[in-house]
């Protein structure tokens, strides 16, 4: 068996690991990356991109059907008055486009750690033990290649959650399948109103699916404030996705085609489904590499870090999913990032001032820093406002008004130290909140800061100045 020496070791090509390795070799850093499956992760092969790419076709061809039933005000119409053109979709060319930009990122992944001179070594890898990994190529049960390193870098990502009495398999999908889909279903059940299954139940309802979403607590989106779920939980209802709230599944029926569940009041029901994506959270991939020979501490199902990403075990660092929540990818980079800065000798802490959260819902949500409960919990007093996107000239050109931009600011110094936003493409407000909260602005430099017109960003300037009692536009 061929054996590799190296400084920094990582196990897992995702946001997390790729990130790492990208920088160690900008320092200099001897650096091998080993992964398993394909460069980029869940994000970019199973997860973030694909699913906007596919929330993006589901949404132009919702929207072009609707132009053809003539609802639209746009005065957009297809085919002649006398013979109406229905939209049609053609889903292997879809799902070819979104693979098209899964194979140009993956494959751009692999282009920048080759050129920052990080070797790539493709297949599982098994940790013998601190130092020590055996990487045996994807369908074989023999290690070809073994690993010494100073230091191991864990990024092995997540998985989804299986239900034991309703496990992955024919027609229960986890969002991998539901990302590559052969046809549409005419009838799925979602299970979990999170991010996936409202981001993906969403897109295949805008596909044609009758949708239902099955949710064990009493709304939508449960770990997102309840004011700025309310106008995603009407779209969907406009939409026709069925809401069944405070319900249990209790699993498939015999024939594999109907979802058992029980509501709260204990009434049991059967919903009939040609497919069932559960969507009920992630879990750290911690089983079946090794992990356990290292015996780390754990919180809980992740692996216990701290604030520069450092394991139980002496040189073992650990980032991204596999060390718990928020599992993002952009978070995931960042670890990694700083990582690999640690390693090269600088001095790092992962202390972020916010770390932003976007649900790519229609319409979108954007969380970054506290929201007034949280503010109300931690024992600070604030001053909060909304500015409604039913004001702001760029919405209704873009025919989107429901929602809102909420500022939170200490009342002490108007320090903001938080931002929430719901509305059509509010997720690009991300970038622009999360540095406010970074820079540590004040609501004054927001208010007094030119926002172009017309513009989103108008709202976000005027939440600032209704903060201060001089909103302009309301
Ligand atoms: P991963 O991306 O999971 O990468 C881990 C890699 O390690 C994998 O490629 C795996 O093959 C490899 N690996 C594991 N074990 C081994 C081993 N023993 N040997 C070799 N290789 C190994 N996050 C967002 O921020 N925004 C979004 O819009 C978003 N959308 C999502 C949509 C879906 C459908 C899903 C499923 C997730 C989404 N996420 C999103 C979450 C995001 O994908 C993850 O937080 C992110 O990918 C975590 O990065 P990571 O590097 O920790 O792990
Ligand atoms: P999630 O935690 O967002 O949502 C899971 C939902 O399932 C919750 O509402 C929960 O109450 C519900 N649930 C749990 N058990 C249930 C049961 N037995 N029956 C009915 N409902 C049940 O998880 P997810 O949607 O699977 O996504 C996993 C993770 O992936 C997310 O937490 C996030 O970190 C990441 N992700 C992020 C994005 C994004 O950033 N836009 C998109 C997709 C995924």
């Amino acid at each position: 068996m061929e054996t590799l020496h190296t400084t920094l070791l990582i196990i897992g090509g995702g946001p997390g690991g790729y990130v790492a390795g990208i920088r160690a070799g900008q320092l200099g850093v001897p650096t091998i990356l080993v992964e398993g499956a394909s460069p980029g992760g869940t994000c970019l092969n199973i997860g973030c991109i694909p699913s906007k790419a596919l929330i993006h076709a589901a949404d132009a061809f919702c929207k072009a059907r609707s132009y053809a039933a003539e609802t639209s005000p746009l005065g957009i119409s297809f085919g002649t008055a006398a013979a109406a053109v229905e939209p049609r979709i053609d889903l292997e060319r879809t799902v070819a486009w979104k693979d098209g930009i899964v194979k140009k990122l993956t494959g751009g992944v692999g282009a920048l750690l080759k050129k920052n001179g990080v070797k790539l070594v493709e297949g599982w890898a098994t940790i013998l033990d601190g130092k020590t990994v055996e990487v045996r190529p994807e369908g074989s049960s023999e290690a070809t290649v073994r690993i010494r390193c100073e230091h191991m870098l864990l990024a092995g990502g997540s998985l989804p959650v299986e239900l034991p009495f309703m496990p992955f398999g024919g027609p229960v999908i986890s969002s991998t399948e539901a990302l590559s889909p052969g046809d549409i279903p005419q009838r799925l059940v979602v299970v979990g109103a999170g991010y996936i299954g409202l981001e993906l139940g969403t897109a295949y309802r805008k596909l044609g699916s009758q949708v239902t979403v099955v949710e064990a607590a009493d709304r939508i989106l449960p770990a997102y404030d309840a004011d700025l779920v309310k106008p995603v939980a009407a779209a969907l209802g406009r939409l026709g996705v069925e809401l069944r709230l405070a319900t249990s599944v209790l699993g498939m029926d015999e024939d594999g085609r109907r979802v058992r569940v029980r509501d709260a009041s204990g009434v049991e029901a059967l919903l009939e489904a040609d497919r069932v994506l559960v969507a009920v959270g992630r879990k750290p991939r911690t089983v079946g590499w090794g992990l356990e020979n290292l015996m780390l501490e754990m919180d809980g199902r992740a692996i216990k870090v701290d604030d520069q990403c450092r394991t139980s075990m002496r040189n073992v660092w650990a980032i991204g999913d596999l060390a718990g929540e928020p599992m993002l990818a952009h978070r995931a980079m960042a670890q990694g990032e700083m990582v690999a800065e640690i390693v090269s000798g600088k001095r790092r802490h992962f202390a972020p001032a916010a770390i932003p959260a976007v649900c790519f819902t229609d319409p979108e949500i954007v969380v970054v820093g506290m929201s007034p409960l949280d503010a109300d919990k931690a024992g600070i007093e604030i001053v909060t406002a909304n500015f409604p996107f039913s004001a702001n000239g760029r919405a209704m050109t873009i025919e989107s008004t429901d929602g809102f931009v909420r500022v939170v600011a200490r009342k002490s110094d108007h320090r903001i130290i938080g931002w929430q936003a719901v509305g059509g493409a509010v997720s690009e407000l991300a970038a622009g909140f999360t540095q406010s909260i970074e820079l540590g602005a004040q609501l004054e430099d927001i208010a007094g800061t030119i926002h172009a017109h017309p513009t989103l960003g108008e709202a976000v300037q005027e939440a600032a100045l209704r903060a201060l009692g001089h909103a302009l536009h309301i």
